[in-house]
């Protein structure tokens, strides 16, 4: 049995940060057709508005363009008290690693440490958007969340993953000072429609160029695998774990692992391309294997994920081929 807390439905107020980005929007999504008042703020850094245009005129939502590593500004939107605030901002892509780490480690950070304050203000629930790369280049294998990981702390991930270490570290030390009501998500490989086509993530990258007919540029021999997991199922997940009271962490995501190379393959397939497979060079601390131990998610939060790697890939590449 699920354990179910508390439901965050009609009458709540939820903040979302990075509500602009891809998971964030599908979360809000999701939080406004169960009821929600949701507030996005989002720098729009790698978010855009497109992803919230079909919520024009609804009177439940709101975006304010704001940095979250700087003080929230003072705006109507944001001056009532929150029931939760879903940390979600950040940079996720490698190419972004390079391109703007100290933003990155900002909003992990500084970021982190003032939406708890705020948390602690308005007796918030606070959920961290997470990630498996606080597992590095993992020498267990699949990861459950007891696992300590194996992370480069002076290499080109380590602005992210140590951002993110932090983030948990700084979250758990409000539950232990304060009491804070929290939940850690640790999000596995995330795909879906929003996704930028030039995001520089795998899955976006691959469609891009099939659909293209370039060729595929896999990393090395393609050998390193990833657990994908479609994007519904994902936010199923997180929603899930804001209404349980856990404070995990929980592992999100699929056991669907495979490797780039069979990636590549299956996306040319499906988009129906003629493009070949390019093998590149393959970047630093890549981490090689990476499939999540899901028991915590399926005992704690009854989570499952529902959508085979095939049809999510389908779904996917018709949405890039119609612009959507
Ligand atoms: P995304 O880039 O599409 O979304 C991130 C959003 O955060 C964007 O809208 C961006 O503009 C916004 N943002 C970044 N810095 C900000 C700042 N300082 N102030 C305000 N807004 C800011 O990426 P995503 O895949 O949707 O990732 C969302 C969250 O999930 C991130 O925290 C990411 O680390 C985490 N995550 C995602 C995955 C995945 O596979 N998609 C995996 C692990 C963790
Ligand atoms: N990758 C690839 N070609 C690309 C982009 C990525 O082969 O054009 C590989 C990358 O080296 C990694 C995997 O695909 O092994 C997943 O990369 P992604 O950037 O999506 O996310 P990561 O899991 O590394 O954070």
């Amino acid at each position: 049995m699920a354990n179910v807390r508390r439901g965050y439905g009609a009458g709540q107020r939820i903040m979302v940060t990075g509500g602009a980005g891809f998971v964030g929007s599908h979360l809000v999504d999701v939080l406004l057709a169960r009821g929600s008042t949701v507030v996005a703020v989002d720098n729009l850094v790698t978010g855009s508005k497109e992803n919230l245009a079909h919520l024009a005129g609804e009177r439940r939502f709101a975006l304010v363009e704001a940095d979250v590593s700087q003080p929230l500004p003072a705006v109507p939107e944001l001056e009532a008290r929150f029931d939760a605030i879903m940390h979600f901002a950040s940079p996720a892509s490698p190419v972004d690693f390079t391109r703007i780490p100290i933003e990155i480690l900002r909003v992990g950070s500084v970021a982190t440490l003032q939406l708890l304050e705020r948390a602690v203000r308005d007796q918030a629930r606070f959920v961290l958007a997470s990630t498996s790369e606080t597992y590095g280049d993992p020498l267990v294998h699949p990861q459950p969340e007891t696992y300590w990981g194996n992370v480069n702390p002076i290499g080109i991930r380590s602005c992210y993953d140590e951002a993110k270490r932090f983030a948990e570290a700084a979250t758990m030390a409000y539950v232990r000072a304060h009491g804070l009501d929290c939940g850690i998500v640790r999000i596995f490989n995330t795909y879906g429609e929003r996704m930028r086509p030039d995001d520089g993530r795998v899955i976006p990258t691959f469609i891009a160029q099939a659909l293209r007919g370039d060729p595929l540029t896999v990393h090395g021999t393609g050998e390193q695998t990833r657990s994908i997991c479609y994007v519904s199922d994902l936010v199923r997940g997180i929603v899930a774990l804001l209404d349980s009271g856990e404070l995990g962490p929980i592992n999100c995501g699929t056991e669907q692992e495979m490797t780039m190379r069979e990636l590549a393959e299956t996306i040319v397939r499906l988009a129906g391309s003629t493009s070949e497979i390019r093998y590149v060079d393959r970047p630093a601390d890549d981490p090689e294997r990476r499939r999540p131990d899901l028991t915590r998610a399926s005992t704690l939060l009854a989570y499952w994920p529902r959508v085979a790697a095939e049809a999510g890939l389908r779904h996917t590449i018709e949405h890039f081929a119609g612009g959507a």
